[in-house]
């Protein structure tokens, strides 16, 4: 199936390419993408799920869901079942697979804390930290535990957290925060806040955000990433970790 990236992803940039439908039978080390919120596609050995992943059910007890499923889905049937510890996922883009791939979340709420099992395997088999799971199989489905309550003034928070974010096409935080440390504060210092490269630069709003004002290229947010990685390194000898994907 052609999917083109460009369309798809969240920054609207990437590239159009053929990918392969993958299910438990038929995986072969293709790279798994979900929505491309976090990711830039630009090329490579691409897969996505059938779409029997996408789907919520609760069995035995637990909440099932395939990893093809959107948050918003996800978010919409715990807040329908007043079920707590999902109302981060009310305004964050991207899937189930994608969202536990990179252990997503918000502050100390993360979508790790009520999960059970991956493709059946206890928790605990895996390691997560911070936007980071150590998992090498795709994520087909999860289980969660459900708790009752969910928290409608939480919802509202997070909605103001979100109060300094650019509404332009964007990948979400293009770096991750160094410890004790801020990457957006780190771009603003190395004179990168608002500056352009290409069709892409680093929001006026926020500085960690690498948006695309219209024509922005795969090259543009390689050149953008290179040049804060490397101002960083040279004014704080801090080393900036991309939260973004990029794919080759
Ligand atoms: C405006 C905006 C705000 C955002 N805010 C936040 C935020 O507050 N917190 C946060 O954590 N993130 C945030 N993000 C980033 C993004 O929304 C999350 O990382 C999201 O969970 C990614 O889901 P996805 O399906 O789009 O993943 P993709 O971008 O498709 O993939 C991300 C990574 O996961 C892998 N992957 C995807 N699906 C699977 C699978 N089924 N199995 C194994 N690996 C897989 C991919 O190979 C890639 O490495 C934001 C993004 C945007 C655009």
């Amino acid at each position: 199936m052609i999917i083109d990236f460009s369309k798809l992803s969240t920054i609207l940039i990437g590239s159009k390419l053929d990918v392969k439908i993958v299910n438990e039978d038929n995986y072969n080390d293709e790279l798994i993408i979900g929505r491309a919120s976090n990711s830039l596609v630009c090329g490579g050995n691409i897969g996505v799920l059938d779409d029997k992943y996408n789907f919520i059910e609760i069995k035995n007890g637990l909440l099932r869901v395939g990893a093809k499923t959107s948050n918003r889905a996800l978010y919409n049937f715990t807040k329908k079942n007043n079920i707590a510890g999902f109302e981060f996922l009310s305004k964050l883009p991207g899937s189930i697979g994608g969202s536990i791939k990179m252990n997503a979340g918000m502050k100390s709420y993360e979508i790790s804390n009520n999960l059970v099992s991956i493709n059946s395997k206890n928790k605990n088999k895996f390691k997560f930290g911070y936007r980071y799971l150590d998992i090498n199989e795709p994520v087909f489905y999860a289980e969660f535990e459900i708790k009752e309550g969910f928290n409608v003034k939480l919802v509202e928070d997070f909605k103001n957290m979100r109060k300094n974010q650019p509404n332009l096409p964007s990948l979400g935080s293009a770096f991750k925060n160094p410890e004790g440390n801020y990457a957006g504060a780190l771009i603003e210092k190395v004179g990168l806040k608002g500056i352009k490269f290409g069709g892409v630069g680093f929001s006026e709003i926020h500085a960690n955000f690498l948006v695309n004002y219209g024509n922005g290229s795969c090259e543009d947010v390689i050149n953008a990433i290179t040049e804060a990685k490397k101002r960083v390194f040279k004014e704080f000898g801090i080393e900036l970790q991309e939260e973004i994907k990029i794919i080759l």
